[in-house]
């Protein structure tokens, strides 16, 4: 393990801004960890954990230390003839991780195939893509109190999962770092196939696999119909500067709902924790005040969908999705998303919120 100093990031996050770390460091084991731990340089300066970088915007040069986490590894923990509870280390590539489980037949994690990113992130914002959720299969995890240097396990109710959104990303925010996930998969699985998606990128896990495949379907075909939607939808961070969905789809109460449905009558809306793909009329809807909308389509509705400004724009078939030429800086991000927001609220009378980390 060597501390560097002065270390460029623009290759470490996937909108590809240029700014600097006043230190920097890599660690792939937990004996590195150690080292790092009792070193002056991370107890004395502010501290920033890195996986992937998919989620994140550096606004400017970060003043401290970045970490980037890099454990591997992967192991059965427990099986039986029903379910496999599998361990993985945090700097796993998470999508890597997805295709070994399928590979395996094992279910749970194939609507969550082709999310960028690293294992020791996924439970920072409980990723969830395609009506699969990161909660839906945890069971714990362990992580590392960076002032105590103790190692704590979180259960799933401690790590309070909600909608893009852990106890990590709030009150413990940037005080542990995640080593290692348990989640939990099951041998006979049973398929979620309910996404869709109405409007000007129409299309459905089910049309995709009648496409594909053959029923009875199976995770593998679950699996190639996310990764086929979404290399149809989604910016390639490789080639387009992004961070994928950079604001949250809002929450507004069901009254909200229904008036904005006047104006935009294919409006879809979602239950608030976990995503899943209902109506309103749905039973897991309809004792419910509040519902989550699909913000993108309201964004589209004001024209943002393929808008830029100078070096940042909003991604041609996902209004939710901000890109850059690769020559925007952090504050150009900033000032583009805040005219987002302020035309939104103007004309909805709804605050947007962000998804993405600022840094
Ligand atoms: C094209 C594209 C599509 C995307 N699609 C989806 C999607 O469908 N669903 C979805 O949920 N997300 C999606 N994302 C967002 C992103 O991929 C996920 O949030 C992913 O989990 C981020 O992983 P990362 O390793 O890149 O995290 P980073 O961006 O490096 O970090 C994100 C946050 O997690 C923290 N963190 C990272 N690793 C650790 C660790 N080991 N311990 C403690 N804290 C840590 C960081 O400090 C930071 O606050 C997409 C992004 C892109 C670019």
């Amino acid at each position: 393990m060597q501390i560097q100093k002065n270390y460029n990031l623009s290759k470490l996050n996937t909108f590809g801004i240029n700014v600097d770390a006043k230190f920097f460091a890599e660690i792939e084991t937990e004996e590195e960890l150690r080292e790092l731990f009792s070193d002056p340089i991370f107890k004395e300066n502010k501290k920033f954990f890195l996986g992937g970088g998919s989620n994140i915007l550096f606004t400017k040069d970060f003043d401290g230390i970045v970490v980037k986490i890099s454990m591997l590894g992967k192991k059965i923990i427990e099986e039986n003839e029903k379910t496999v509870l599998l361990e993985a280390s945090s700097g796993e590539n998470w999508h890597d991780l997805v295709t070994y489980t399928v590979d395996k037949n094992w279910g749970g994690l194939e609507n969550l195939a082709f999310i960028p990113g690293t294992v020791g992130a996924a439970p920072v914002q409980n990723i969830a893509a395609y009506g699969g959720n990161f909660s839906d299969v945890f069971e714990s995890l362990l992580a590392f109190n960076v002032d105590t240097g103790k190692i704590k396990k979180f259960n799933k109710e401690e790590c309070k999962f909600g909608y893009r959104d852990s106890i990590f990303k709030k009150e413990l925010k940037g005080k542990y770092i995640i080593l290692s996930v348990r989640i939990r998969l099951v041998k006979n699985p049973r398929i979620e196939t309910s996404y869709y998606q109405i409007g000007i990128a129409r299309d459905s896990i089910k049309d995709e696999l009648q496409k594909i495949s053959k029923p009875p379907y199976g995770i593998k075909d679950v699996y190639q119909a996310v990764i086929n939607i979404r290399q149809r939808k989604l910016p390639d961070p490789a080639k387009i500067p992004t961070v994928g969905s950079f604001f949250l789809n809002s929450i507004i109460s069901r009254e909200k709902y229904q008036e904005l449905k006047k104006q935009v009558p294919e409006l879809q809306c979602y239950p608030l924790d976990q995503l899943h793909y209902k109506n309103l009329e749905d039973p897991e809807l309809q004792n419910e005040n509040f519902v989550k909308v699909a913000t993108g389509r309201l964004l589209q509705e004001l024209g943002w969908l393929g808008k830029w400004i100078g070096n940042v724009g909003v991604h041609d078939r996902h209004a939710l999705i901000v890109v850059t030429n690769g020559k925007a800086t952090g504050s150009e991000v900033v000032n583009f998303a805040e005219i987002i927001k302020k035309s939104y609220y103007d004309h909805f009378g709804i605050k947007l919120e962000t998804e993405v980390n600022f840094i």
